[in-house]
């Protein structure tokens, strides 16, 4: 399983209370990497849950009873060096702020996010919970690598009247992982579920949002493919993007296009970097509403990307029972080529020309 819950031990927490939030950092329980890996299944399991369960969390609250929390989701990645390094996390922190806001709860500063995330990751790697990095990644482009990821999400206080937050509390989680999508097929289908609509939350990390994802998403493992991908709730005609991934298609005409963001597309970090990235390259990028017809019509390459995602090539695309194959069903050159960039300066076998960056040890 690529994405599993098996946390590593030191946590942060900041908690809300007199305009101010109140740092801590937990140790949960935890023998060393080596002793952990030695133990049964039923061991590790017991040790994970245990590290996963917290006395003083309300049980009731805002967040469990309405879904009212909005989180992040970042990676820390071994590098090159021998060091380990988080991708922008500065964007994060801006992003979780104004979900936070957009939630009506207390923001939370920009900077203690990053120093959240650079100190848990920190004082986990201290405890040698960490990944190494692998000269053999480097054949597969990191397709395969390993890397932190880093989930930081709002909690709100005790309640059970629908009502907003005032007390939120802030908690960083960090836990290991390797490829997010399974190999081989990379198939995706034009849901019928509504992920956003306007005067909605889709423009926020929410926690909320992901409630349909889960269903469409289920849906579409179910049926045999990947991945779907969202139409607009009101015209059910314009592409918006994929149950936890921004979406990119590459013209016959030589345009790279992704959805404008709006109220109803959340603006992905991996986005916003792609979209730079090729701009560098002299690609045409950009940004408005695009046509499912007009991805039959005219798309070459189709991708999806984000944190978990990075840059992911989609073979096909089925909507109301047809199908259009991209590239032949072979990863596209633009495709591979995004992918490999970001891949590279992530775990810094590419120069990182934009500072992006942020060294943790
Ligand atoms: C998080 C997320 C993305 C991708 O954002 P990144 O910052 O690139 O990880 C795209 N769509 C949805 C709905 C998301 O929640």
């Amino acid at each position: 399983m690529a994405f599993s819950l098996h946390s590593y031990p030191v946590v942060y927490r900041a908690k809300y209370g007199h305009q101010a939030w109140k740092e801590e950092y937990i140790e949960k329980p935890h023998k060393t990497p080596e002793e952990e890996a030695a133990l049964g299944v039923p061991e590790q399991n017991a040790l994970a849950a245990s590290r996963n369960a917290y006395d003083d969390m309300p049980l009731v609250s805002y967040t469990t009873q309405y879904g009212l929390s909005c989180f992040e989701g970042l990676k820390a990645l071994p590098q090159q060096d021998g060091g380990l390094a988080i991708f922008r996390p500065d964007q994060n922190a801006a992003r979780f702020r104004r979900s936070m806001e957009g939630l009506m709860m207390p923001g939370f500063p920009e900077d203690s996010f990053v120093t959240a995330c650079v100190e848990t990751v920190k004082r986990n790697a201290a405890l040698g919970f960490r990944p190494q990095y692998k000269k053999e990644w480097e054949q597969d482009s990191f397709i395969s690598a390993d890397s932190i990821y880093i989930r930081p999400f709002s909690y709100a206080e005790g309640g059970i009247g629908v009502a907003l937050s005032q007390k939120p509390w802030v908690v960083v989680v960090t836990t290991p992982v390797s490829a997010y999508f399974a190999e081989g097929s990379s198939d995706a289908v034009i849901t019928e579920r509504i992920r956003a609509t306007p005067k909605g939350t889709g423009w926020i990390k929410a926690a909320s949002n992901y409630v349909i994802s889960a269903l469409a998403k289920h849906e579409a493992n179910e049926a045999g493919f990947m991945e779907c991908i969202y139409l607009d709730a009101v015209h059910r005609k314009y592409v918006e993007e994929g149950s936890s991934c921004n979406v990119f298609f590459y013209l016959k005409s030589g345009e790279l296009v992704t959805p404008e963001l709006g109220d109803t597309i959340l603006p992905g970090i991996t986005r916003a970097s792609i979209i730079e990235l090729a701009r560098d390259r002299n690609i045409r990028v950009t940004e408005r509403k695009i046509a499912i017809e007009e991805v039959f019509a005219e798309g070459k390459e189709c991708f999806v990307s984000g944190t978990a995602a990075g840059a992911t090539p989609i073979e096909s695309l089925t909507y109301q029972g047809k199908k259009v194959v991209f590239n032949h069903g072979k990863t596209g050159d633009l495709t591979a080529e995004i992918r490999d960039t970001i891949k590279g300066i992530q775990y810094g076998t590419l120069p990182d020309t934009k500072g992006w960056m942020v060294k943790v040890i």
